[in-house]
């Protein structure tokens, strides 16, 4: 889906660049524009400014991949700490969680059993988790995993993502189980024998899974900064007359603040993905291969740096 895109997931794989960008992006302020802190702090703040601007939020610790099940509980203790601070602060907020952050790369069992415990302290205090969804080697799992919480927890909802072949099964499996689908177009590199590659054809595939997911009775969550789909979804919830309850739009923090204004202020309800953490790097560069004309925001701030410092120090 375009030479810059690919160009940038190449550049994603090499430590020297994303050690580098990681180094730089805190100190210099191009990470900012997507991940508002690096402390539970930091965001519990940033989030209450979004409540009283009439915005609900989704909290995401940045992390994935873990390689250690010492790093896996830790993950899972930290969004169980989440739960607590969204309560005692009363937020209006949910948590986002990556289920390879809870070991779903080497332990299935252990993600699994981490994150019944994070959804039933969610639920303890009437709080929903959400699960993003990541490269298609773990869909499988992840669909699974979700499925057969969903048997026993109401408040577990999953990312679908619509440059998948596969997301249309996923999606009547789920959708009849009950849980909060995200539609999402999807984030990854993936390959042709799993996904759309044209952006024409995940675009035409969202349509026609965000006609499917508006069916009542859903819980559906529209997450997308398109233009056209937002349409989409505003003409069916009229059309269907679908109940306020049965869904919500979300976006990503920093990303498209004029649409976020006027969903909000014609009256939808905006839920805003905010990340937070040290471990920020691959979730910055997804949303600079989204818009390879981001990368000039990051180059411009590296040119301004070079300029004060002539010497190259
Ligand atoms: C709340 C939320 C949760 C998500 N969760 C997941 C997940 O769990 N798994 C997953 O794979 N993906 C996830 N995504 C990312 C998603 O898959 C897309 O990669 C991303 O949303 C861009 O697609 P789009 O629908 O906005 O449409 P696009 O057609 O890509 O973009 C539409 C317009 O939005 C703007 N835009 C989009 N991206 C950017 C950007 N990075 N910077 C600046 N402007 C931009 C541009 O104006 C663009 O023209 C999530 C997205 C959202 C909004």
């Amino acid at each position: 889906m375009g030479v810059a895109r690919d160009f940038i997931f190449f550049l994603s794989t090499k430590p020297a660049i994303t050690n580098f960008i990681a180094r730089k992006g805190m100190s210099l302020g191009f990470a900012q524009r997507f991940i508002p802190g690096e402390t539970l702090d930091e965001v519990l703040a940033v989030a209450a400014q979004l409540n009283a601007q009439h915005r609900l939020v989704s909290l995401n610790h940045l992390g994935e991949h873990v390689s250690s099940e010492r790093e896996a509980n830790a993950a899972a203790e930290n969004y169980k700490l989440m739960l607590e601070a969204i309560n005692t602060h009363h937020l209006r907020g949910n948590i986002s969680v990556k289920l390879t952050q809870l070991g779903l790369a080497f332990d299935r069992d252990l993600c699994r059993q981490l994150l019944e415990a994070i959804v039933e302290r969610a639920a303890a205090f009437n709080n929903v988790v959400e699960v993003d969804m990541e490269e298609s080697a773990y869909t499988e799992d992840t669909v699974n995993i979700v499925a057969s919480l969903a048997q026993r927890w109401s408040n577990v909802g999953v990312a679908l993502q619509a440059y998948l072949y596969r997301t249309e099964r996923d999606l009547e499996r789920l959708k009849s189980m009950g849980l909060k689908i995200r539609l999402v177009k999807g984030a990854y590199r993936e390959p042709r024998s799993v996904a759309y590659q044209r952006k024409a054809d995940v675009d035409e595939n969202y349509r026609r899974l965000l006609d499917r997911l508006l069916q009542p009775p859903c819980r559906a969550a529209i997450a997308t900064h398109d233009e056209k789909m937002l349409a989409e979804a505003q003409r069916l919830i009229g059309e269907r007359r679908l109940a306020p309850e049965a869904y919500e739009f979300q976006m990503v923090y920093g990303i498209r603040r004029d649409l976020q204004d006027r969903l909000v202020e014609d009256g939808y309800a905006l839920r805003i993905y905010l990340p937070f953490g040290r471990d920020w790097c691959p979730y910055f560069m997804r949303r600079l291969a989204e818009r390879p004309a981001n990368t000039w925001f990051v180059i411009k701030s590296l040119i301004r740096e070079r300029a004060a410092s002539p010497d190259g120090r």
